[in-house]
């Protein structure tokens, strides 16, 4: 994990997501599909945020966990006052939304945009 004055520098396109609170379009993104055993990190400040046996295949275009790495992530809620926004509890960088109920897995479901080294 880096300090502020260490932060990775941001493609644009990931700094229209973490910075800009942007959405990544849907089954673009390398992450999505990927099944490889690992921890995601934070692009911003490396930060280890979610595991991949917490990963599931939602079917969304995005990549989806059912849980996180506790205290890792922050949950606000959104400007429109009904979603819940998720950030990177270290840098504050926009992580995507989180979706309740769906049912697709027995736990939460989080929806999970570009934020990934
Ligand atoms: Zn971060």
């Amino acid at each position: 994990m880096k300090s502020k004055s260490n932060w990775n520098i941001l493609s644009p396109a990931a700094k229209a997501v973490i910075v800009g609170k942007g959405t990544e379009i849907p089954f673009s993104g390398e992450y999505c599909n990927l099944k490889e055993m690992g921890t995601y990190l934070c692009a911003q400040c490396e930060a280890p945020l979610y595991q991949s046996q917490d990963k599931f295949d939602s079917g969304c275009g995005w990549p989806s966990f059912e849980d996180e790495i506790k205290g890792s992530v922050t949950h606000i809620i959104d400007k429109d006052g009904r979603r819940m926004e998720i950030i990177c509890s270290n840098c504050e960088g926009h992580l995507g939304h989180v979706f309740h109920g769906e049912q697709l897995t027995k736990k939460i479901h989080v929806i999970v945009l570009i934020q990934f080294l």
